[in-house]
């Protein structure tokens, strides 16, 4: 069989736990502090979906998500992406359609789903769930509720991305 490798940007605010959620997925590992590796621009993981191996690279946007001129060169060909906010962070749930626009702006209309992340904090929430509800409603995309440090939901995420690419 043809090996199938799909890009995936992870996108949103920063310390919503973008970096930590590719950490997790590709590594296993959880870390409180994570700095990113210079010179990585993403880490992989192979999966089987429907009997085909599919080779995820998720790209993480190394902590510059104010440098539009750099994350640009990121989102290149990417077939999927993940809108992640956090459940603690109100600017980051209220950025999420700002996000979606400049990855459609730079590779057009391509795979999304949205992450509300750091779901383990649900106590300190300051987004209402029938708000990110009516919001993944009103773009008409999935929306996963993970938490990164307890591993919840995490791989969900990516192998629907890796199914919806390949229903195409
Ligand atoms: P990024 O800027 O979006 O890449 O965010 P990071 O991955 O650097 O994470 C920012 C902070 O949030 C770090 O201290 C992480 O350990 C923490 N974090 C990430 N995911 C979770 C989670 O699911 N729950 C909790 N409580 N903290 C998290
Ligand atoms: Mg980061």
């Amino acid at each position: 069989d043809m090996e199938i490798a799909i890009k995936v940007v992870v996108v949103g605010n920063g310390a919503v736990g973008k970096s930590s959620m590719i950490q997790r997925y590709c590594k296993g590992i959880f870390t409180k502090d994570y700095k990113k590796t210079i010179g990585v621009d993403f880490l992989e993981r192979q999966i089987e979906v429907n009997n085909e191996d599919v080779r995820l690279m998720l790209w993480d946007t190394a902590g510059q998500e104010e440098f539009d001129a750099i994350t640009k060169a990121y989102y290149r060909g990417a077939q999927g992406c993940v809108l992640a906010f956090s459940t603690i962070d109100r600017d980051s749930f209220e950025a999420i359609e700002t996000w979606k626009k400049k990855v459609e702006d730079e590779v057009g209309p391509i795979n999304m789903v949205i992450v509300q992340n750091k779901i383990d904090l649900i106590d300190e929430a300051v987004v209402h769930s029938d708000e990110a509800e009516a919001l993944a409603k009103k773009l008409r995309l999935r929306f996963y509720r993970t938490s990164v440090k307890e591993n919840l939901n995490v791989d969900e995420v990516f192998r629907y991305l890796s199914e919806k690419y390949l229903e195409e």
